[in-house]
């Protein structure tokens, strides 16, 4: 049984983050998303509800779960005999730190690679931050984020203006 982790804030899940998560499930026995808490970070979403719009939009995946956690990922990953954490690359801008946090792992917990998938073209300026934004300006985001999830955000972004 090979399982594997997709870690990240999914602050909140976009396109681009659900490339990632099928094709990894597509590898793997199991995957598992993984939610930081990001406690010192600000976020839209709390972490409880990341997971729940996650779960929301990966329904038709059977080999996935759906988790939280404040600790080290390396630390998840072994509590769950995972053997790679599997991460996606948009743009250039991506590796420096990538590079930094996977040969980090590596020194952490050697047994546990870092896998990366270069994201697809359509994807390779989408993040979680420029869904915000867009949203904000009342941009249509169905073309960044599952559909049914697109109320959810717009919602809570204008809650938070008022
Ligand atoms: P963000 O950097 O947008 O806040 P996360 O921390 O939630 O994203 O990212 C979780 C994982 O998903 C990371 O490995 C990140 O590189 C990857 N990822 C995010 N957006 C994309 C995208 N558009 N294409 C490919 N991978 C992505």
């Amino acid at each position: 049984m090979r399982t594997a982790i997709c870690p990240g804030s999914f602050d909140p899940v976009t396109n681009g983050h659900m490339d990632i998560i099928r094709r990894a499930s597509v590898l793997f026995d199991k995957i598992i998303v993984l939610v930081s808490r990001n406690a010192e970070k600000y976020t839209l979403f709390t972490a409880e509800e990341r997971c729940e719009l996650i779960r929301r939009v990966t329904g038709d995946i059977p080999n996935i779960e759906i988790d939280l956690f404040d600790g080290l990922t390396v630390d998840y990953a072994r509590s769950k005999n995972a053997c790679a954490l599997v991460k996606g690359l948009r743009a250039i801008s991506d590796f420096e730190y990538e590079f930094q946090m996977a040969m980090t792992n590596k020194l952490l917990c050697p047994e546990i690679e870092t896998i990366f998938l270069i994201t697809s073209g359509d994807y390779m300026y989408l993040s979680s931050s420029i869904v915000k934004e867009m949203a904000q300006f009342d941009v249509d985001i169905s073309q960044f984020v599952p559909p049914v999830i697109c109320e959810d955000i717009k919602q809570r972004i204008m809650n938070k203006e008022k």
